[in-house]
């Protein structure tokens, strides 16, 4: 071969060696391809991950805020409630302390004032039911006397009201109409209310009017006051009550028709028994409209309690045994005033000095409505009902 040829095969091999080259590099190239392939195939699968980690995040998020809504909504009615309810517990409360104010002035007023007028349970027109506007009822006493079986006012002065001791015909008249007289008159219907009289004795059955309201309701004000009530003290002519301040020690101060009558027994005290006698006028008229009792207390059972009672023209030395808690005296004034106009009694009672504090006993006149309208019956014509007792007043508001 020739330099020429030579020359021509290294041209023909030199395109051979950069063929070569060229064929390295596009492999090179290829090569890169596809790992740039593969790369950018493993990348969507990174970037599935990563988009999925982001909707897990997401998700996480949108969670997170949901229950953060659901707490905040929930503290916000929390605080919405709870200012709600202490605005309301702040308005019920301002409410409360009004109506316990409110409260407090009507029992004050009641318990120390008569009413207006003062004597306006003796109403004519209350008496046939209906109830004046115009009267606002008080439970305080204007003072009565009694002089000789007819009542007398003693006087019409507002300094003889007895304050803190109520009238029971009063309360009755109340329990009777309580709608018009505390409701309206009274409270204006402005609110419902109670009145209750609790008294200490349990001998005497306690007095409830008005609205039924429940001890428990938190909105009901109770307000309480003890005082004295009179009951039927009114309607005692005679207390035969010496012996209750004095006791075995009493001696007998006034005079006894029996100290001077030769031929009966003498009344003076000896050491086992006391007398006591008292006289009272009884006049014809007052017969017509009350009946007269003895009422002593069952006490009068327990031990012997001499009694006599006598016109004093016909005198007599019979005692009886008091065994009766109860004694109707009018069978015996009609019998002595068929004839006459007036007559003094004497009533005598000799009781043993070891049983004298246990001595109980009264002279009543009552009224014949009392009877009539249901005032005096079997449970009020007893002993205890005759006395000024301790009671407990209570006024409920709502
Ligand atoms: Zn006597």
């Amino acid at each position: 071969m020739d330099n020429l040829e030579k020359i021509n095969l290294k041209k023909e091999a030199e395109p051979s060696l950069k063929k070569i080259n060229i064929r390295k590099e596009k492999e090179k190239h290829f090569l890169r391809k596809r790992k740039l392939k593969l790369k950018k195939e493993a990348k969507p699968s990174l970037k599935k991950r990563n988009s999925l980690k982001k909707d897990n995040k997401g998700q996480i998020f949108s969670t997170d805020l949901l229950i953060g809504i659901i707490l905040l909504i929930f503290i916000i009615g929390t605080i919405a409630n709870i200012t709600e309810k202490s605005h309301e517990k702040l308005i019920d409360k301002v409410a409360l302390t009004n109506l316990e104010e409110q409260s407090i002035e009507a029992m004050d007023y009641l318990i120390k004032n008569p009413g207006n007028p003062e004597d306006w349970e003796n109403n004519v027109e209350l008496n046939n039911g209906i109830v004046n506007n115009d009267i606002i009822p008080g439970l305080a006493i204007k003072n009565k006397n009694i002089k000789n079986g007819q009542f007398e006012d003693e006087s019409n002065s507002p300094y003889k009201i007895t304050i803190n001791t109520i009238s029971y015909e009063k309360i009755i008249k109340i329990q009777t109409f309580y709608k018009k007289l505390i409701d309206e008159n009274l409270f204006n219907n402005s609110l419902k209310s109670s009145i209750a009289i609790y008294p200490v004795n349990s001998k005497i059955q306690p007095i409830i009017c008005g609205d039924n309201l429940d001890n428990e309701d938190s909105n009901v004000v109770n307000v309480e006051r003890l005082v004295k009530c009179n009951f039927l003290r009114n309607l005692v002519i005679y207390d035969f009550n010496d012996l209750e301040l004095q006791g075995r020690n009493y001696t007998r101060d006034n005079f006894c028709n029996h100290d001077n009558i030769v031929g009966i027994g003498n009344h003076s005290n000896n050491q086992k028994s006391i007398w006591l006698c008292k006289n009272f006028r009884i006049y014809k008229n007052s017969l017509e409209d009350y009946n007269y009792y003895l009422i002593s207390s069952d006490s009068i059972n327990n031990f012997n309690c001499y009694w006599l009672i006598e016109n004093l023209n016909k005198t007599t030395d019979r005692s009886e045994k008091l065994n009766k808690e109860i004694i109707d005296l009018n069978p015996l004034f009609e019998e002595d005033l068929k004839n006459t106009y007036e007559t003094i009694y004497s009533i005598h009672f000799k009781i043993p000095k070891t049983n004298a504090n246990e001595f109980n006993s009264c002279l009543v006149a009552i009224p014949n409505n009392l009877t009539e309208n249901g005032i005096i019956n079997e449970n009020t014509l007893k002993y205890d009902y005759y006395k000024n007792q301790d009671v407990q007043i209570s006024l409920k508001t709502k």
